[in-house]
């Protein structure tokens, strides 16, 4: 989740670590470093161009919008897998398409929202604190 401070003022945006976009799985932010400056360098040349008609609060909602979810849901699957790290272990590199699923994490291909829903819906339920019930 993004935290739940401001991230943009009058003449201000956070981005990257400073925004604290940073998974909570495997602490990359590379990615979200990029993508919010990138965001922020959007909503900037919006600014210009409106004549300052719009906010650097167009920035904050479209932080949230793309990160929070996923930032989320980093902390519900490290909350699982670093509890049971044997088990996780095993069920990854037994299934290569689940390997590949979490590597698509940090290039933004997939989120964990669905690796989560895949790791429940491939019969990985019997893995120990997993159901939909946590
Ligand atoms: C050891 C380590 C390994 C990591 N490995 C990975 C990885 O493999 N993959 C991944 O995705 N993420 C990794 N991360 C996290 C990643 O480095 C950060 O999430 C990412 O660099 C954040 O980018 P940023 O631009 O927000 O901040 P930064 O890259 O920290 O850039 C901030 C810049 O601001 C400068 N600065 C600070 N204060 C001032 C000031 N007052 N005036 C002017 N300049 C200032 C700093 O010198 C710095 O250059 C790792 C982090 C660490 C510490």
């Amino acid at each position: 989740m993004c935290p739940k401070g401001k991230l943009a003022g009058r003449r201000t945006l956070l981005c990257g670590d400073a925004g604290g976009f940073v998974d909570a799985f495997s602490r990359e932010g590379i990615a979200y470093a990029i993508r919010s400056g990138q965001i922020a360098a959007e909503k900037i040349a919006e600014i210009i161009k409106e004549k300052r008609t719009s906010s650097m609060g167009s920035y904050e909602k479209a932080c949230r919008k793309e990160f929070d979810e996923n930032l989320q849901y980093s902390h519900t699957v490290s909350k699982y897998i670093y509890k049971f790290p044997a088990q996780f272990f095993n069920a990854f590199i037994r299934d290569d398409r689940l390997l590949d699923q979490l590597l698509d994490i940090p290039i933004m291909k997939t989120t964990y929202k669905k690796i989560l829903f895949n790791l429940l819906r491939n019969s990985y339920h019997h893995l120990p604190g997993l159901s939909l019930k946590n």
